[in-house]
Order: C-alpha cells, then structure tokens, then sequence
C-alpha cells in the first residue's frame, strides 16, 4: 500500500518499470485519470467517452473506446482478486485460474465481486485531434483508409442531412493548446437551447431534420484542432440523458 494523502485508500502496489498498478475494483475512471495515474507519470492506454464508471464497471461490461490497434479496456488488465459466492478469494490472471480471470473480464458481475484489478498502464501522453466534415458517403467509401490512418478514429453522422463530423487522433509531443470556452455558445446554445429544441420536437417532429441541419452548421462544419493531456482528448461532452446502442460491424 502507498501512501499518496487522500488517495492511498485506492492504490495497492505501483511497479513504475512495468507501467502497472493495482487498485481497487471500485475506484472512479475520473480519479485514476487526474489523480491516481499522474502521480506516477502514468496513464491509460484508452478510454470511452466518460470516466464517471469504476474501472470494475468498465471492464465487466466490454467498455471500448476508439483504435484499429487497441482492443476493449479489459484487454488491459494484468490480473484481479475475485470473491466468489462461496467466500474464497481468487487470484485471476493469465497464468493463475486463467479460465475465471478470462470469463471475468466482461463477466457483468456473473462470477463474484472484483476486489482489485492490476492495470497495464503508459507512461503519460498527450493526444493530437483533428476534427473535420465531409459527406457520410465519403466516409463510407473510405473507411479503411480512415481507421487505419490514425491512431483513434471517430465519426458521427447527423440523421436528416448527408454530413458527418470526423475525428482523428493521434499521438503527440507537441504543447498543450489553449482551449478558449464560452459559457453562451458551451452551454447556452450547445446544451439548453439543443436540449430545449430536441423537447420541442416531441410534440413538432418535423422540426428534427432542421435542428440537425442548424446544429451541425454551428458546431460541426468548421474544422478544429486540439493538444491535450490523453484523458481530456479521449473522453468528449456526452450532453444530456440519450439512447446509445453498440454494434460490432464486421469488415
Ligand atoms: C454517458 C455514457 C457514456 C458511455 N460511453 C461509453 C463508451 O464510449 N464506450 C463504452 O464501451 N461504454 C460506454 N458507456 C458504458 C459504461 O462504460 C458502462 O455502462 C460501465 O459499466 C459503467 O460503469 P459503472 O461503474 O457505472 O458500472 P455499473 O453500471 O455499476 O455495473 C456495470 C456491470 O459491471 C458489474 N460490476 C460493477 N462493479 C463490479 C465489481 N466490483 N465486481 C464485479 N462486477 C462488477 C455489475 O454487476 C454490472 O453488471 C457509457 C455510459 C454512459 C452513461
């Protein structure tokens, strides 16, 4: 157990050479990220949108970010302790129980409680991201070229116009870039008046296909760029409450 004040409650062992730690099962994306992990010049490999998940969460239920080349966040764990049901606490791993420790990555709390989990981690790192539009059809026709152009690719179709915005990620070792907010554009315009317009279109559904078309024009078709420490570029606003579905779409 180290002792980093408020924060040793968490952290079981750190083996800086091998960029590994062990935490506990429960402990928040968002504190491993700005609290646990820099302490050591660390980070994680890869994130999904949000980091308010326990890393126990994240990887019993397969939470995945972006990559050609990375796999789920559960591919990143070295091993973790399991209570079972009958009381006794197994030590999971490739080599130790490997059957468990392997039904337990994504096991959805089927096998017992993870106590704590050993994290293959980085050293720290920051993220280049480069944000553009162009037409779903271009994307499509291209899509091998664009996920295997960089290192974290994303795309995100507006319904009701034939736009997508595109996100590329890569490494870097250039500075931290400024990044200049605005309280009425963030949030005035970006948040309550696109949540407010979505509630108007429950009862005028036919004003969807317009606040798509305006929201894209304001804050998707003009190209962006950022350098920023690897959990900030990873993690993105999610907005107010939605429905999301996943699909693995074979290529
Ligand atoms: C806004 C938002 C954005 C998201 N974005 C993404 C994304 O980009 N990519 C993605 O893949 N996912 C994404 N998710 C899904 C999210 O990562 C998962 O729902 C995650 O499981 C939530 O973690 P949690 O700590 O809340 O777990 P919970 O919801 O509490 O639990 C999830 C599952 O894990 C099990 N579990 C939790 N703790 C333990 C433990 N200690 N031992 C054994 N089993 C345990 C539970 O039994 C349950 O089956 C998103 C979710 C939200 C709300």
């Amino acid at each position: 157990m180290t002792t980093i004040p408020g924060i040793n409650i968490h952290v079981h062992m750190v083996d800086v050479d091998k960029h590994q730690i062990r935490v506990e099962a429960g402990v928040l994306l968002e504190k491993l990220n700005t609290e646990i992990l820099p302490s050591y010049g660390l980070a994680l490999s890869l994130l999904a949108a949000i980091s308010e998940q326990t890393i126990a969460g994240a990887i019993s239920t397969g939470t995945h970010g972006t990559g050609y080349n990375h796999g789920i966040m559960a591919t990143k764990i070295v091993s973790l302790e399991l209570l079972t049901g009958s009381g006794e606490v197994l030590q999971c791993s490739d080599s130790e129980n490997p059957d468990v420790f392997n039904a337990a990555l994504c096991g959805l709390g089927a096998l017992g409680i993870i106590l704590t989990v050993t994290i293959q981690c980085e050293p720290a790192f920051r993220l280049h991201e480069i944000q553009t539009s162009t037409t779903l059809d271009d994307v499509l026709d291209n899509l091998d070229s664009n996920v295997e152009g960089c290192e974290h690719f994303r795309f995100q179709w507006y319904p009701h116009t034939d736009m997508v915005s595109l996100s590329k990620v890569n490494r870097t070792e250039k500075r931290i870039t400024e990044t200049r907010s605005s309280w009425f554009w963030d949030k005035f315009v970006g948040y309550y008046a696109l949540e407010f317009s979505f509630w108007l279109s429950l009862f005028v559904p036919s004003l969807v296909p317009w606040i798509n078309r305006l929201f894209f024009l304001i804050f998707a078709s003009l190209p962006k760029e950022r350098v920023d420490i690897s959990h900030k570029v990873f993690n993105f606003e999610c907005l107010f409450k939605s429905h999301v579905t996943d699909w693995a779409i074979p290529r």
